[in-house]
């Protein structure tokens, strides 16, 4: 969508996984509300990235591959599906972007707190703005995350990419199991708009709810055991490092191991459903503080 004036170019995806719901709903309802005439610089919204993960009802892969599109960037126009998926998104739409937002949700087996990966790599300027423009869209829980590499020919996610060609690039991360309530839609809706009207394309103020918690770290505490896996705490809750926050069983019912949360932090994500694999983690524990 072309602003009748000029500006800058934003952004939004939803979809990246096919099965994280509430923000394909918030951009089609964005892209269906949104007047030309008031809008400055260019929208750009991408509906559905991965449409076969969406229709086979993955969580997060495509069926074509098996792949995670989010792992895959910058991806190849010899490679697999996904990866000649990322190689699109990444010439067609993070290229001629200036600023972007991926809009995702917890698993269809996960609940999670409505939050958002605040990146930085590196860049003082680039990653100082990132962190103005995560507070901007007015989500009460940021995540810092350093984690990726600042390499832009081997970017790995699709917020990433951006982030190494010198653009903002968020992820949000609103709703879970693979619920399409109307809350998340309304919040993620709220959130896309903030993004504009901090970037100026449209009049308006951002609508700010509170001052956020900002997390410098996520805490992952791992099963050692294949088996069932029942969670003792839910999103939103404060633990401390002994806290048990879930229970592992085997095949018969036995308990084979209480996780606990390893850091005093609060519950961000915890696996609902019972698969467990050796080596997963079912559990997500935001730090508001850095452990050594
Ligand atoms: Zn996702």
């Amino acid at each position: 969508m072309n602003g009748k004036e000029s500006g800058p170019v934003l952004l939004l995806a939803a979809g990246t996984h096919g099965d994280e719901y509430p923000s394909m709903f918030a951009l089609q309802r964005l892209a269906k509300e949104l007047n030309p005439k008031q809008l400055k610089g260019t929208l750009i919204i991408l509906h559905l990235a991965n449409l076969d993960g969406f229709h086979e009802r993955l969580l997060a892969l495509n069926p074509k591959d098996n792949k995670n599109l989010n792992r895959e960037f910058p991806g190849s126009k010899q490679g697999t599906h996904t990866e000649q998926i990322a190689e699109l998104l990444t010439r067609e739409f993070i290229r001629k972007a200036d600023f972007f937002i991926d809009m995702h949700s917890g698993s269809a087996n996960q609940k999670l707190l409505d939050h958002v990966y605040s990146p930085y790599i590196g860049e003082p300027e680039l990653d100082a703005f990132t962190f103005e423009f995560a507070k901007a869209i007015g989500m009460k829980h940021i995540i810092m995350y350093g984690d990726r590499p600042n390499d832009p020919d081997n970017s790995i996610s699709f917020p990433n990419t951006a982030m190494t060609r010198g653009k903002p690039g968020l992820t949000t991360e609103i709703g879970h199991l693979g619920l399409r309530d109307e809350e998340s839609i309304n919040y993620a809706h709220t959130v896309a708009k903030n993004a504009l009207y901090f970037l100026n394309m449209l009049s308006g103020s951002p609508i700010q709810t509170q001052p956020a918690t900002i997390y410098r770290q996520v805490n992952y505490p791992k099963s050692n055991f294949t088996g069932f896996f029942t969670p003792l705490v839910t999103i939103g809750d404060k633990v401390s490092a002994t806290t048990p926050v879930g229970e592992i069983t085997n095949y018969f019912g036995d308990l084979v191991q209480t996780i606990t949360a390893g850091a005093n932090g609060t519950v961000l994500m915890i696996n609902e459903t019972p698969p467990i694999k050796q080596g997963e983690s079912p559990v997500a524990i935001g730090l508001v503080k850095k452990a050594n």
